[in-house]
């Protein structure tokens, strides 16, 4: 098999799939998120050209927290190729082996990152830090040289070995100390992770559209602080937990239902593949809802909870009755309710 394949302007790096012959896989799983439906298709053809019987999950993969073992085991699959995510989010899945795919994107990344690292400068900023999701993330070294080119220093770190990677739900890449934060990746999801996590000026990239500017997070903010308000008020409480191999946190789940019960608050913990407001409204009424799965969901589809959700590292406002010294990156912190 060849080294690479391009599809629409998507480089798919083949050298990892080279393992399913080591592994002497025969039939495999096809995981990608749903904007690379396309391209595992096009991958499932090669292989299948080659003799591997090659499945393409219909689900979604929303992350490296996401890997389809269900599906695997469902059509007994010798191994699962996920593309375009770096690697395992959460917790690790050994068996089938799990393969990572990278597929990086160029498209405007560099035009439209030039006209950031300009305005950012011009704006009076020198200290940055730069995050990129995984399909970018190999032109890291090429940003930081264009910041540089435009006046600025560059500060971060590595998360999972790569400089700069951010995933939705990780930001510990980011430097702390940086007067501003450019975050590369489509859409605005990263970059909004990201000026919560470090509650620093925040410019986006979108590599795809070539969109670009300043993020704003107060709205997110006000809607964390109404729902932590109504949650304070609240008597009852479902606890949703996920299935999800990396989102799965029943220990925390139990936690958190113990701290409610014990202040004579009623708590009751639920188990979801995809948590859906369907299947909340299934299990009948609660005046407030704690979510243990992916922390973006309060962030990004609140309204998905028929009412007020908080997340594990916001329960301490809800328990202590108070709003005093929010921060938004407890939304993404899960230690503070680890068992005792
Ligand atoms: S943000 Fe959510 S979907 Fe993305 S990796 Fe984290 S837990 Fe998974």
């Amino acid at each position: 098999m060849e080294a690479g394949l391009s599809v629409g302007g998507y480089e798919v790096d083949l050298r990892p799939v080279r393992e399913i012959r080591k592994l002497g896989a025969r039939r495999v799983l096809l995981q990608a998120p749903d904007g690379l439906k396309h391209v595992a298709r096009e991958l499932a053809a090669r292989l299948a050209a080659d003799g591997v019987e090659a499945y393409v999950s219909g689900g979604h993969a929303w992350g490296g927290c996401d890997v389809a073992l269900q599906e695997a085991r469902a059509i007994n699959a010798d191994a699962i190729l996920h593309l375009g995510h770096h690697g395992f989010v959460g917790a690790r899945v050994d068996a089938p082996p799990v393969i990572f795919v990278p597929v990086y994107y160029e498209g405007l990344l560099f035009e439209t990152f030039e006209k950031v690292v300009r305005n950012v400068a011009l704006k009076g900023y020198r200290r940055v830090t730069i995050g990129t999701t995984y399909q970018h993330a190999k032109y890291f070294s090429r940003l930081v040289r264009l910041a540089e080119d435009a006046g600025l220093t560059v500060a971060g770190r590595h998360l999972d070995g790569y400089l700069g990677l951010v995933v939705g739900c990780n930001y510990a890449a980011l430097a702390e100390d940086a007067e501003a934060v450019i975050v590369v990746a489509g859409g605005v999801f990263h970059a909004l992770g990201a000026a919560l996590w470090t509650g620093a000026p925040t410019w986006r990239v979108d590599p795809y559209t070539g969109d670009y500017g300043p993020v704003d997070v107060k709205p997110i903010v006000a809607r964390r602080l109404r729902d932590l308000s109504r949650a304070i008020e609240a008597r009852s409480f479902l606890v949703a937990v996920s299935s999800k191999t990396g989102q799965r946190r029943p220990e925390i789940a139990r936690r958190i239902r113990d701290l409610l019960a014990e202040r004579g608050l009623r708590a009751e913990l639920a188990v979801f593949d995809e948590v859906t407001r369907e299947g909340l409204l299934n299990l009948g009424s609660y005046d407030a809802y704690v979510n243990t799965a992916c922390p973006r969901l309060a962030v990004d589809d609140p309204d998905l909870f028929p009412g007020p959700v908080v997340n594990p590292g916001e329960l301490k406002y809800v328990l202590k009755g108070s709003l005093e010294g929010y921060s938004p990156r407890d939304l993404f912190r899960f230690d503070v309710l680890a068992p005792p």
